[in-house]
């Protein structure tokens, strides 16, 4: 008789979570109802199950207008004169807030993101503790960050930041754009997602209840238009973008010509390169959460599997193998592997380009998998016989959608690794620690990561090289990003 060894559904609760039939806009540490019509609030739904979670404001130019007037008053009446020493109080304060209520969080997130519960419990909240407990830490030492002025004197905020976040970290993003800039001494407005913006109207809260003081941060939800006018107020100082590259480029030739400073983190096609002498049940694992981590909506996923020829078939075997073990559905279960795509277009769009890549002749796997009746699904999927000309090996399809090349040599995985618009980042498995430095060394890439994929630490920076974007989000670095530097620092 053989043995069931399936799971039993464990779903987390989600009644830890007060969900409001509606929102309204933060500015000026209120919840202020938005100027535009009723009819121009939008819903928020879940994306695993269609339902509507909430009804959410859509801030117009005057909102926009009023957020950043209340962030340059706080930047000049508090933030800016503020200690730091007082300043680090505060982001220490939020950073304990958030591990206070952070099931509550990563229950929110993954009901309006529609991520696994494992990631958003387990990866996502955590590092957002993290990066405002690692940049509460640097508050009050900014005079020895290595962008001090030439007469040692502390470095000085920019003043008011316009912050543009997408959708497939959203509480994660919000902390890499807020809490160096805070750190730092400047007053933020940031823009959510349209399609996730409950944990950032959670944050809100936190900030509240950190007595924060009003107007240090300031939150408009809305869609790209509210983006737009946020980008282009004439009293913001800097922007900080993450999403398409596109939007990207958009935003930096709205600001050419103005003395914004500005920050993208844009798309990215990372190489994840396997060779003959790695060990292959680690690189399956690391190959695993490279491209199908919260289902590819990863802006650095491993989307690009480069694997010496000599082991392709033994390796396309254990992977296949291990992608029959991965379990998609509900985003709360516990045991939940792939959760939901976060979008009808989102869905759309892996659709379209998966359907491209068959027609332009690559040959298309997917464990049988069943797919949930209702909301947005795609299961986890892997392409052979993918050439470098093959639109799904050059383009982000930003979804569970794994391309696979080969390759004999290693100078000829780096010309492939490298022969994409994009430079975000890459991964490299292999036992000789020679190779890994001579490899990492000749990719063009933001981060490599060596016999591991996708870790992020509030230590360690992170950026593009060409169409992924400029400036650094995360360590010492990401400090550069939001003070009047000398010549970049030191
Ligand atoms: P976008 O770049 O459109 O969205 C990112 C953020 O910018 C959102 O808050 C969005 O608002 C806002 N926005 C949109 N248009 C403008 C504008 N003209 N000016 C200012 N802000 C704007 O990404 P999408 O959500 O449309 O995703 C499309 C593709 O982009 C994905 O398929 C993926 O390939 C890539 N992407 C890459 C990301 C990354 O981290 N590198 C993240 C997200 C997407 P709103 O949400 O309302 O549209």
């Amino acid at each position: 008789m053989g043995i069931d060894l399936t799971y039993a559904p464990a779903p987390e609760s989600r009644s830890i979570v007060d969900l409001k039939a509606s929102y309204g806009l933060f500015i000026d540490g209120e919840f202020v109802d938005g100027h535009g019509s009723d009819s121009s609030a939008f819903k928020t739904i879940n994306p695993a199950t269609e339902e509507v979670l909430a009804e959410v404001a859509e801030a117009d130019a005057a909102d926009v207008d009023a957020a950043v007037k209340a962030a340059r008053r706080a930047y000049q009446r508090v933030w800016s004169r503020m200690p730091g020493s007082e300043r680090a109080k505060y982001l220490y304060r939020i950073a304990r807030i958030i591990q206070e209520r952070g099931r509550e969080l990563a229950v929110l997130e993954s009901l309006d993101n529609g991520k696994p519960i494992k990631e958003s419990r387990d990866v996502d909240i955590p590092v957002v503790a993290a990066h405002f407990f690692y940049y509460a830490g640097w508050a009050d030492k900014l005079e020895f960050s290595g962008y001090a002025g030439s007469d040692g004197s502390a470095p000085r905020p920019l003043g008011v930041a316009g912050q543009i976040i997408p959708w497939n970290f959203p509480l994660l993003m919000l902390a890499w754009k807020i809490a160096p800039a805070l750190a730092c001494g400047n007053t933020v407005v940031l823009k959510p997602a349209e399609t996730t913006p409950l944990t950032a109207l959670l944050f809100a809260e936190i900030c509240q209840q950190a007595d924060l003081p009003p107007g240090v941060v300031n939150i408009v939800t809305g869609a790209g238009e509210t983006g737009q006018a946020l980008v282009a107020h004439p009293d913001i100082d800097k922007v900080a973008f993450t999403g398409s590259t596109a939007v990207g480029k958009a935003i930096a030739r709205s600001i050419a010509g103005t003395d914004k400073k500005a920050t993208l983190e844009l798309g990215g096609k990372a190489a994840n390169i396997v060779f003959d002498d790695a060990p292959l049940d680690q690189a399956v694992e690391g190959i695993v959460n490279g491209i199908f981590f919260n289902q590819g909506h990863v802006c650095c996923a491993g989307s690009r599997l480069l694997v010496q020829e000599s082991i392709a078939d033994d390796l396309l075997e254990r992977l296949k193998r291990r992608m029959s073990t991965l379990r998609l559905g509900d985003p709360l279960d516990k045991n939940t592997d792939i959760g939901a795509i976060n979008s009808a277009e989102q869905l759309a769009r892996i659709r379209e380009l998966s359907e491209i890549g068959e027609s332009e002749g690559a040959e298309r796997w997917s464990p049988s998998c069943e797919l949930p009746a209702q909301g947005f699904w795609f299961p986890p999927t892997l392409f052979t016989g993918v050439t470098q000309a093959h639109r799904i090996a050059r383009e982000e399809v930003f979804g569970p959608v794994l391309s696979v090349l080969t390759f004999r040599t290693p100078s000829e995985a780096i010309e492939k690794a490298n022969n994409t618009p994009y430079g975000l980042s890459a991964g490299v498995w292999t036992e000789k620690g020679s190779r890994i430095l001579h490899v990492a060394g000749a990719l063009k890439a933001g981060v490599v990561w060596a016999n591991t994929f996708n870790k992020f630490d509030p230590t360690s920076p992170f950026g593009g090289f060409k169409e992924s974007g400029y400036g650094r989000e995360g360590g010492r670095q990401g400090l550069a990003a939001y003070l009047k530097t000398e010549q970049g620092g030191r």
